[in-house]
């Protein structure tokens, strides 16, 4: 046989086509208005912008390591969301800690099931732990419970539900969550990924809060990347019954969180009237843009039903998606485009300020009548 002339990547690490991060530069390079990455358009709290300047309480010494545990911050989650601080581990951003619970919980020979347009990172994070990733068919671009449960096996380990989904914005109501729950066997652990779930209202609109209080196999994720205004410092958290957390205590780098993002993220829970603020421009500049999209008539612009920051559009018109993308990148806006995700019918727009949705609805007018 052969001798390797250089190192050889274990075949399932071969085989990850890598995450694509939302873009803020065109073509050109040209500076862009990004609603491509479902970042928050009023920015941060000013406290947590304070915070992390390192003059505040809990700066710290940049000498020193950080704290590990990021006790005070689990301390005031606990304290917001009504969770004992062991029932948390924190996460530089949700994105770990998605990968620490597929490798927690899977393996080589081992299935991790999600739905058809799930989030991007379910297959890389099933993948990278050596699992198979299955993809249940969608039913019109949303999870369908009775879709997902037939598609469990004997093997699956590790089920992912983003809730609110992205990048479809669907999502799965509190009854039918429980009904996925309640159906799947007491072993297979369900991973229910509440990245914009502050974007609803309630604490627990879905019910999974209550759930992982009372079972033993659901856990949450959250961060503070959408609402909270933090992308930048990387911070998520995950909550679960206390073997859960252990096991991905024992996994996670010891010391992932900054001393700054401990501190900006601090300050930011401590601003829920920033979060409030937040929430509420979402839901009007949300519904504005749709009613925008709406009264286009019929150009074929479908805006799906979103409980999240972002609207997907399918295009099925003269105006297709791949046009739109690149006339609203000449208009100054960059957006997501899908076709990598199986998606090429369908543009993904964050909701921006209020005189952005303006304009990027304006510019697809424009574009809709041009091209019929
Ligand atoms: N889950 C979902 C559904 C997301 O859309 C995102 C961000 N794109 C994440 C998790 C990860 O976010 P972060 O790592 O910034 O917490």
């Amino acid at each position: 046989p052969a001798v390797a002339t250089r190192p050889v990547p274990k075949p399932w690490i071969a085989a990850i086509h890598p995450y694509v991060p939302g873009k803020s530069t065109g073509t050109n390079g040209q500076v862009l208005i990004k609603l491509s990455a479902n970042e928050n358009p009023l920015g941060t709290s000013p406290l947590a912008r304070a915070a992390r300047l390192g003059t505040g309480e809990g700066a710290g010494d940049p000498a020193r390591y950080p704290d590990p545990e990021s006790h005070a911050l689990r301390g005031a989650l606990g304290a917001l969301h009504g969770i004992d601080p062991a029932r948390i581990v924190m996460g530089t951003g949700s994105d770990e800690l998605l990968h620490l619970a597929a490798q927690a919980f899977a393996g080589p020979g081992d299935e991790v099931l999600y739905q058809r347009y799930g989030f991007s990172v379910y297959e890389i994070a099933a993948r990278r732990c050596g699992a198979d990733p299955v993809e249940a068919p969608d039913r019109d671009y949303a999870a369908d419970v009775d879709v997902l449960l037939g598609c469990v096996t004997p093997r699956t380990r590790v089920v992912f539900l983003a809730n609110p989904n992205n990048p479809t914005g669907s999502y799965l109501a509190r009854a039918e969550l429980a009904r996925l729950h309640a159906a799947l066997p007491a072993d297979v652990l369900l991973v229910v990924d509440q990245a914009y779930a502050e974007y609803l209202g309630g604490d627990d609109e879905d019910g999974a809060m209550a759930l992982t209080a009372a079972t033993e196999n659901v856990l949450i994720t959250r961060t503070f990347s959408k609402i909270y205004g933090l992308a930048g410092e990387r911070v998520g958290w995950a909550t679960g019954a206390p073997h859960l957390i252990d096991m991905l205590n024992r996994i996670r780098g010891p010391f992932n969180l900054t001393i700054t993002a401990q501190a900006a993220a601090l300050a930011a829970l401590g601003d829920q009237a920033f979060v409030a603020a937040s929430r509420e421009h979402n839901r009007a500049e949300r519904a504005r843009f749709v009613g925008a999209l709406a009264a286009l008539g019929n150009h074929g612009l479908r805006p799906l039903p979103s409980e999240a920051n972002f609207v997907l559009i399918e295009f099925s018109g003269a105006l297709t998606a791949e046009a739109a993308y690149k006339g609203l990148m000449d208009n100054g806006f960059i957006t997501r485009w899908l076709p990598g995700q199986g998606l090429p019918q369908c543009l993904r727009i964050t909701i921006g300020t209020a005189a952005e949705m303006d304009r990027v609805a304006a510019v697809l007018r424009q574009m809709a009548e041009a091209a019929r």
